[in-house]
């Protein structure tokens, strides 16, 4: 289609302008929706990632994980301290290499290869504390190929954005812990990756900066970016994500769609608080399974 478009458009340039024009626009939008494509025009995954695993000595950090994701999409990467994200993430950056296993980042083996299309939120935050902020942001425009007046335009924006202009000139050591991981956002999306990896891009903030983020992250998926997050708090998964995997202890326990999950897991799993004695929850015709942590308690029903 976009062959044609462009034959017709380069005959259109001669008879008038105003068919131009109007080609031009049809033009840009079917680029804009146009998914990534391999040699035989079959879509492909922005992140394919298959039967990656990853020991440390004893330890399996990462065992046998597969997931992708679409174009587009925001893909939640959920568990617990220790379950294996950030190992995960960093196999995705090609910072650790898998054991074994395959990962495709837009096509290629090597994310670093597209390092231009990506932004990185390393769950480490501390950077070049002794720079100022936007000499650091500068910096990293550059490295990212950046002309310096663009760098300076998207800096002002999320500057602004996020509260932090009054400090554009300060080191970063003088930032709080907060301000700092909202700096190192900035870095992350200030050359408009069109794949983010975020790791853990709520820790440390208050609740009124994460909703910012959120939104922020809510916006950029409007735009057509695909995003990928690690988290350990639950409920920010589901505005978020399309999809999400759960993993524990290295490995997939749950992952898909976050509406069919929650269709299928969400009406027979409850959480209760309660107070006093818990013998409500023996002998129960209602209940199939649960597990009490004292005064909260996690119910499955039966179907
Ligand atoms: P958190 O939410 O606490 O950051 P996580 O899900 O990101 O946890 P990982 O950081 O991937 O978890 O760690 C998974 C397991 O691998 C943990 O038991 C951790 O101690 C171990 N681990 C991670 N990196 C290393 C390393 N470089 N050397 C040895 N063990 C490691």
């Amino acid at each position: 289609i976009l062959i044609h478009f462009y034959s017709v458009k380069q005959k259109a340039n001669k008879e008038n302008k105003i068919r131009k024009k109007q080609l031009t626009s049809i033009l840009d939008k079917l680029f804009q929706t146009t998914n990534i494509t391999d040699e035989n025009g079959v879509f492909m995954k922005v992140l394919e990632v298959n039967n990656i695993c990853k020991s440390f000595g004893e330890l399996k950090a990462v065992n046998d994980v597969s997931f992708s994701i679409e174009e587009g999409h925001v893909f939640g990467l959920l568990g617990p301290n220790g379950a294996g994200k950030t190992t995960t993430i960093r196999m995705v950056m090609n910072i650790i290499i898998p054991d074994s296993g395959k990962i495709a980042v837009m096509g290629e083996d090597d994310a670093r290869k597209i390092n231009n299309m990506i932004g990185y939120l390393p769950e480490e935050r501390g950077i070049y504390r002794k720079m100022k902020l936007g000499e650091v942001l500068h910096f990293l425009g550059e490295l990212k190929s950046m002309s310096r007046s663009s760098a300076e335009k998207e800096m002002n924006y999320w500057l602004d954005r996020l509260g932090l202009m009054e400090w554009k000139k300060k080191k970063i050591e003088e930032l709080s812990k907060g301000m700092q991981q909202k700096l190192q956002f900035i870095a992350t999306i200030l050359h408009k990756p069109k794949l983010l990896i975020l790791d853990e891009p709520f820790l440390g903030l208050d609740p009124l900066n994460a909703t910012m983020i959120k939104e922020i992250i809510m916006e950029q998926k409007k735009a057509g970016t695909t995003i990928i997050f690690s988290t350990h708090q639950m409920e920010s998964a589901e505005k978020l994500c399309d999809e999400i995997m759960l993993i524990n202890k290295g490995k997939s326990i749950l992952s898909g769609n976050i509406h069919q999950l929650k269709d299928g897991f969400g009406k027979r799993n409850i959480h209760l608080k309660y107070d006093g004695a818990d013998d409500f929850l023996d002998n129960n015709a209602m209940i199939l399974k649960y597990d009490n942590f004292g005064n909260y308690v996690e119910v499955q029903l039966k179907e």
